[in-house]
């Protein structure tokens, strides 16, 4: 191993954990002293809602993220700084003399630019950065064809990546063992308040209270269920997923933990575990996809779909303003919206759902429905939500095909048979029969005077009819037929 440096400064990013982390193992390794920093970005938050339960979580698993570094060495602990995150972390660099900055790869477009300034301004004053891989298995071009060129399509990809899976890719890096490297610092004061960074509370799943040590616990929790996955994925009443995907996002729990998991119970036939380890592989697929393509981060992926006629003007806003708020007359959508709104969370079959019926339904452009998931889903990531509504909106590189139209009725009573992911959020429609819930203006007028339901006073008449709406669709989505360009 070359010679140790003296001090080197280890930057906290999407990856709060002290376990399994590929960056702290490495700064851990290279330096005698390790300080440690997370930077609540401005230019981050600056854009957020006052009220944002993604800012709560971090400070959260904050708050656990620095108890453990105490534990791993007395007297130290997280550094925590408020400020624009190109400025603060070369501040602190120089202020500390570390002879170079680690941190793990993010591939967003965003982050990529920050990092740039940051490497550049560390270079000014002869400080170093070292990058690695750590949110997912596979990054980059780390799976491609036999053409050297980036895959497109998922079944393919996943094939590809399973094949070069191995040991070395799923193990995890020893931080404890080196954990001694960490330094004692005075600047490391504890994390701030909500108040102290200008936000206000807001409602979040206490089970989502506790950074990396919640996620533990929802992990063991699903691994008691994960051989029915492939099962009960599908069904938002029940507890079919894992709902680890904000541990994910801001990586409080290791995808390679996760992973090996999966991978072993895979190899030990259990199906449940082959299906859930491919939604893993969805992610990093989305995210090689995203390093590859980024203008799909602003514009269809194929370009010709970016000359669909949306629909705008007031019509259309107060339609949107409609499925934002889940007002739509269709109970799935609704009761979907509703979670989302309440929680931060939506389960994946109402992503699509609603997705689909925000573009397929109500001729709103998908641009707009991905911006208002990534404001209110906890698990917000622009890779898998690109990703998503591309999908949904037949734009993306293996999307839903343009003229596969999702019926919310149809969708409903597949998914929710009984109406009870639909009554959770729409208790005013619990007297309603069972199959009446997926439609209720499908009832008679005497059964919905038997409950005491009045259509447009306790739930809304459907915004649009399906039918109509499937028509205008695939006249709209014609534009497609005759204008195919290549992506990028
Ligand atoms: P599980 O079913 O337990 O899956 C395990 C993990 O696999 C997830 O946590 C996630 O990291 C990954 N995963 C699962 N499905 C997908 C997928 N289709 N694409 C990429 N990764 C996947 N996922 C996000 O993490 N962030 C988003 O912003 C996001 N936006 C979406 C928007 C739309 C329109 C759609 C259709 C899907 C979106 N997804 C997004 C994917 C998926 O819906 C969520 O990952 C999943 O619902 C999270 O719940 P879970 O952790 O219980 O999932």
């Amino acid at each position: 191993m070359m010679n140790r440096l003296d001090r080197v400064l280890l930057w906290f990013r999407r990856d709060l954990r002290v376990e399994d982390q590929a960056a702290f193992y490495h700064a851990c390794r290279a330096g005698k002293a390790v300080f440690c920093v997370f930077v609540l970005d401005q230019d981050i938050l600056a854009a957020l809602p006052r009220s944002d339960r993604r800012v709560i979580f971090i400070l959260e698993a904050l708050r656990v993220l620095d108890v453990q570094l105490r534990e791993l060495c007395p007297g130290g602990g997280l550094i925590v700084r408020h400020g624009s995150a190109s400025e603060e972390v070369p501040k602190l660099a120089a202020e500390l003399g570390v002879q170079a900055v680690f941190y793990n790869h993010d591939d967003e477009p965003a982050a990529l630019a920050r990092d740039a300034l940051v490497a550049q301004r560390l270079a000014s004053f002869a400080c170093g950065f070292e990058t690695f891989k750590d949110h997912v298995i596979f990054e980059r071009s780390e799976v491609l064809t036999a053409q050297g060129k980036p895959y497109g399509v998922f079944t393919p990809y996943k094939n590809a990546w399973l094949r070069k899976l191995n040991d070395f890719y799923l193990r995890a890096y020893p931080v404890e063992r080196h954990a001694t490297a960490l330094a004692a610092t005075p600047l490391a004061k504890g994390v701030p308040t909500l108040a102290e960074i200008g936000f206000e509370p807001a409602e979040l799943n206490p089970i989502l209270m506790r950074g990396s040590l919640g996620a533990a616990d929802l992990f063991d929790e699903f691994l008691e269920r994960i051989e029915r996955y492939d099962r009960s994925r599908d069904f938002p009443a029940i507890k079919g997923p894992s709902y680890l995907s904000v541990h994910l996002r801001f990586g409080t729990i290791s995808i390679r933990q996760l992973a090996r998991a999966a991978w072993a119970r895979m190899q030990a036939g259990e199906k449940g575990a082959e299906i859930w380890l491919a939604e893993l592989i969805w992610r990093d697929f989305y995210h090689q996809l995203m390093h590859h393509h980024p203008h799909a981060m602003h514009a269809a992926f194929r370009a010709e779909y970016d000359a669909i006629a949306w629909e705008n003007g007031p019509n259309a806003d107060s339609r949107f303003a409609a499925w934002c708020e889940g007002r739509t007359g269709y109970p799935l959508v609704d009761a979907a919206m509703l979670q989302l709104n309440q929680t931060g969370y939506m389960h994946n079959r109402l992503r699509m759902v609603t997705a689909s019926f925000l573009i397929k339904d109500l001729g709103i452009s998908w641009q707009r429905g991905e911006a208002y998931f990534a404001e209110q889903l906890l698990d917000f990531d622009l890779a898998a939500n690109n990703g998503g509504w591309q999908w949904a909106a037949s734009s993306g590189c293996d999307a839903q095909p343009w003229f596969r139209i999702f019926n919310p009725v149809t969708q409903s009573e597949k998914f929710d048979a009984e109406g009870r992911f639909i009554t959770r959020y729409l208790p005013q429609l619990t007297k309603l029969p069972a199959k009446l819930r997926h439609a209720p203006w499908t009832a008679k007028p005497l059964e919905l005077q038997a409950c005491g339901l009045v259509l447009g006073r306790d739930y809304p008449t459907p915004i649009v009819d399906h039918a109509e709406a499937r028509e205008q669709t695939l006249a709209r989505y014609a534009v497609v037929k005759s204008r195919v360009l290549p992506p990028g």
